[in-house]
C-alpha cells in the first residue's frame, strides 16, 4: 500500500474489513487537516449506506471500576458467539494530557488479541468536541467494515458521558460498592443517562454489598423520570472478573433493544441523534470561525478585560463580538 492513499482504496478497503485500511480511515476520520477531512467526508459519504447495521452500546464509569477488564471479557463472550466488535474510546482527559487512558490495547489483552475485534483508542489531542467528532464518525467506519458490535468506553468525568450516551443506543454504567456510601459522588446527571446500571465486583465475598448498592441504585432510580416510556432501566450485580452476570447484561441489552424498535423508538432515537450531531458540528464550526475571525480576535483582549473590570455587560461584549463576525472580512 502507498502512503497516498485515494478515496477508493479508503472504501474497497474498509467494505473489505482490512484491518490496516480499517486503522488508517480511522486516522483519516481523527485529521484536523483540511484536506484530511474533504477526503474523510467523501469517504464517509460512501460508506454511510453501509453503516447503521451495529448494536452500538457506551459504557462508563470511574477509573478502576472494571471498565477494560469488562469490554474484555462481555467482548470476548461477543466474539465467540460469531460477533464482531469494535471498542472504540472518548477520553476527555486527552485534550489536556495529549496522552489517552481509555482504549489502550494493553488493558484488554483477550480481545487484543482476537481476530473478531477492533480496538482503537481515544484520539489524543483535540478538542473535546473534535474527539466527539471523530468517534461518531469512527462509528460509521467500523460498521461500515462489518463490525456488529460497537462499544464506545467513556470515563465518567464532565461532558463526555452525555456526548457518548448522545452517539449509542444503550448506556451501561459500570458502578462499584463503596462503603455504604453508594451514591455518593455519583452524579445525578449520569444516572439519568443509564439504560442500565451494573455494580461490578461481585465476587470474592463482595457479593453481598454488591447486591446492596444495587439495591440503593434501584431506589435511587425509582425516584426518578425513566427517559423511555418503553424501558425500565435495570440494576444487576456482575463480575467482570469471573465473567459472572455478563451474559445476563447481553440478554438485557438485547431486549432494550427489541423493545425500542418495536415501539419505533429505536429508529426515532437514532435520527434525533443524527440531528443533533448535525447541529453540534454546526455549534462547534460556528465557534471556531469566530474564533479564527481576524476582526473578533483583534477585539476580544480589550472586551475581555472590560468585561472582567466590570466596566462592560457580558451581553454588550457579545453583542460587539458578533457585530465584528458578522462584518465581512476585506
Ligand atoms: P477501569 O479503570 O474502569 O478500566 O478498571 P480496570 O478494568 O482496569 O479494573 C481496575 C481493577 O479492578 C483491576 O485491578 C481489575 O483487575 C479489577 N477488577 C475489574 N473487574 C473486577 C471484578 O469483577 N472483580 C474484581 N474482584 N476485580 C475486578
Amino acid at each position: 500500500m502507498t502512503s497516498r492513499m485515494k478515496l477508493d482504496d479508503y472504501v474497497e478497503g474498509v467494505l473489505r474489513g482490512d484491518r490496516t485500511v480499517l486503522g488508517r480511515a480511522i486516522t483519516l476520520v481523527e485529521s484536523t487537516k483540511p484536506e484530511h477531512q474533504q477526503l474523510a467526508q467523501q469517504m464517509l459519504l460512501e460508506l454511510l449506506p453501509h453503516s447503521g447495521k451495529a448494536h452500538r452500546i457506551g459504557i462508563t464509569g470511574v477509573p478502576g471500576a472494571g471498565k477494560s477488564t469488562f469490554i474484555d471479557a462481555f467482548g470476548s463472550n461477543l466474539t465467540a458467539e460469531g460477533h464482531r466488535v469494535a471498542v472504540l474510546a472518548v477520553d476527555p482527559t486527552s485534550p489536556r494530557s495529549g496522552g489517552s487512558i481509555l482504549g489502550d490495547r494493553t488493558r484488554m489483552q483477550r480481545l487484543s488479541n482476537d481476530s473478531a475485534a477492533f480496538i482503537r483508542p481515544s484520539p489524543a489531542g483535540g478538542t473535546l468536541g473534535g474527539v466527539t467528532r471523530s468517534t461518531r464518525e469512527a462509528i460509521v467506519v467500523v460498521e461500515a467494515a462489518g463490525y456488529d458490535v460497537v462499544l464506545v468506553e467513556t470515563v465518567g468525568v464532565g461532558q463526555s458521558e452525555t456526548i457518548v450516551a448522545n452517539m449509542v443506543d444503550f448506556f451501561l454504567v459500570l458502578m462499584i460498592a463503596g462503603a455504604g456510601d453508594e451514591l455518593q459522588g455519583i452524579k445525578k446527571g449520569v444516572l439519568e443517562l443509564a439504560d442500565m446500571i451494573a455494580v461490578n465486583k461481585a465476587d470474592s465475598g463482595n457479593e453481598e454489598r454488591a447486591r446492596a448498592a444495587a439495591a440503593d441504585y434501584q431506589r435511587a432510580l425509582r425516584l426518578m423520570q425513566p427517559a423511555s416510556p418503553n424501558w425500565t432501566p435495570p440494576v444487576l450485580t456482575c463480575s467482570a472478573l469471573n465473567n459472572t452476570g455478563l451474559d445476563t447484561i447481553w440478554q438485557q441489552i438485547q431486549l432494550h433493544r427489541r423493545k425500542l424498535s418495536d415501539s419505533g423508538e429505536f429508529d426515532l432515537k437514532r435520527n434525533r441523534q443524527q440531528l443533533d450531531w448535525m447541529w453540534a458540528m454546526v455549534d462547534d464550526r460556528l465557534l471556531s470561525m469566530l474564533r479564527a475571525h481576524p476582526a473578533v480576535r483583534e477585539l476580544i483582549p480589550t472586551l475581555e478585560a472590560e468585561v472582567a473590570g466590570g466596566r462592560l455587560t457580558p451581553t454588550l461584549a457579545a453583542d460587539r463580538i458578533l457585530e465584528a463576525f458578522s462584518k465581512p472580512v476585506d
